[in-house]
């Protein structure tokens, strides 16, 4: 599977007054700062989530399913439970997506900040479309 960090990606900056966006690899801007304001930056893909207004169902990435944020938000649900849907990744390639059982709960602060920040943008860049589908 082929990894988004291997890629070039558009950023924006999150701060409300810049939304600065800049290109590049994720592996250089991942986890830096917006050069104008020197806020967070974090990735935009709206387009991995989108579907054709035809389809009933469509199949998407687990990369997309992740850089959503729900993978980190299903996990919050499942550790409830002790399960978690477990990314298996070998120098950065995907290599298995398995269900599983694990004895920690919850996730470290920074993992958490990223998840919030992940479904909130997931949320910002659907919010319309989500509303189009539920009123259909
Ligand atoms: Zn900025």
């Amino acid at each position: 599977m082929k990894e988004l960090s291997q890629t070039k990606r558009r950023y924006q900056c999150m701060e409300e007054n810049c939304s600065y966006e800049l290109t590049g690899k994720a592996t250089l801007l991942d986890g830096t700062y917006c050069p104008r304001c020197n806020g967070p930056i974090f990735p935009v893909e709206p387009e991995l989530w989108q579907s054709p207004k035809n389809e009933m169902v469509r199949e998407q990435s687990w990369q997309a399913f992740k850089e959503s944020g729900l993978l980190w938000w299903m996990n919050m649900v499942l550790h409830t439970f002790g399960w978690a849907i477990v990314f298996d990744y070998e120098e950065k390639e995907l290599k298995r997506v398995y269900p599983a059982r694990v004895r920690f709960r919850g996730f470290s602060e920074d993992s958490n900040t990223d998840g919030y920040r992940k479904v909130s943008r997931y949320l910002l860049h659907n919010a319309d479309e989500l509303r189009q589908e539920a009123e259909q």
